[in-house]
């Protein structure tokens, strides 16, 4: 069995491999996670073995077969010797119905990333508009800013005025949606309106955000 194992580890690389089940590959070596279906580029590999920095797996290329098709390492051996017409024939063939439960569990997962995927980009698309919107107000109301009081608000002073804490809140949202997704797992975050209302160059948000986001919280 170490004679299997042995040539099908120097007939098949870490490359080879995710090539093969349609994983993607990246030139330093780091991409998320495809056994815990990580969204950051946690799982590092070489040539011939890998490491998850987030969930902990690592091994070969037979190991990752296992975890990643939900086989024993017998039919992840027999699975890697089919599809990569090693010709080892390892003690017979991996039966249909193994095959078909593995071709589930890898599809599940591989949908399971697209969404996550596409989730990604709908919120960060969603955190870049809120911001656009937030940055355009906060200018608009600090350009337009009447000199004197009896100076007349132009229209785009008073609509930024207005609207700016609703934007803001919307930013805080966006935001918090966004590292949430970034961060499975762990909780608490702090908006960057909590920095803007420290000042810095930046006007306040307002008090209001820091309080729908302390009741949503809690
Ligand atoms: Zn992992």
């Amino acid at each position: 069995m170490i004679n299997y194992a042995d040539s099908i580890k120097s007939a098949v690389s870490m490359p080879d491999l995710l090539e093969r089940y349609g994983l993607p590959v990246s030139r330093h070596h780091r991409i998320p996670c495809p056994i815990h279906n990580g969204t950051k580029s946690n799982f590092a590999y070489k040539e011939h073995g890998f490491n998850c920095y987030v969930c902990g797996v690592h091994g070969d290329v037979i190991t990752f077969t296992e975890l990643y098709f939900g086989l024993a390492f017998m039919d992840a051996c027999r699975k890697l010797d089919e599809d990569f017409h090693l010709g080892l024939n390892v003690g017979g063939t991996l039966d249909a119905e193994k095959r078909a439960e593995a071709e589930r569990v890898s599809a599940e997962l591989r949908a399971k990333r697209e969404r996550e995927e596409a989730e990604r980009k709908r919120l960060q698309e969603a955190y870049h508009a809120a911001l656009d919107r937030w940055c355009e107000l906060d200018k608009a109301k600090r350009n337009g800013k009447p000199i004197t009081p009896y100076d007349d608000l132009t229209e785009r002073y008073a609509y930024a005025v207005k609207n700016i804490d609703a934007a803001g809140a919307a930013l805080d949202e966006a935001e918090i949606n966004l590292w949430e997704f970034e961060h499975e797992g762990e909780k608490a975050y702090t908006p960057v309106s909590v920095q803007r209302d420290r000042g810095s160059g930046f006007s306040s948000g307002s008090g209001g955000i820091r309080d729908s986001r302390t009741s949503r919280v809690g």
